[in-house]
């Protein structure tokens, strides 16, 4: 509790509005791009690696971005909550407090690292990979 000032939290606030704005913008995009029906338009000029299905790969990445997008929105929502319930920064696996400068680079941050990293080798296991935006 209390971990960060009210000017942090004020700080947190807007890096998650922006946040926001940006993943709801990249999948206004990833829409638009999903409705296309040519994949040449997808992959302009970059299936010059012989034999690969680039442009196949590019909408499979789309597809599993959004997917990463719908839960960034989530754990935005997530992170406001804890913002507001004073439960912020403190790291849901050991209980330490995280950095401020990592929640600065990722406001919905509920790990530390280290915990991270444990983590994040879970996940590569069992589904896609953590985004990373
Ligand atoms: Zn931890």
């Amino acid at each position: 509790m209390g971990n960060i000032t009210s000017k942090q939290k004020l700080l947190i606030h807007r890096l998650l509005d922006q946040q926001e704005a940006s993943v709801l913008a990249v999948l206004a995009r990833d829409g638009e791009l999903r409705s296309a029906e040519s994949f040449g338009e997808l992959a302009p000029g970059e299936g010059s690696e012989g034999d690969r299905p680039f442009a196949q790969k590019t909408v499979t990445t789309n597809l599993v971005m959004a997917m990463d997008l719908a839960g960034e929105l989530d754990q935005i929502a997530q992170a406001r909550e804890r913002l507001d319930t004073g439960h912020y920064g403190t790291c849901i696996d050991c209980q330490e407090k995280i950095d401020f400068d990592r929640l600065k680079a990722r406001p919905m941050e509920r790990r530390c690292a280290h915990c991270q990293e444990q983590h994040a080798k879970q996940l590569a296991k069992s589904s896609i990979s953590p985004s990373a935006i």
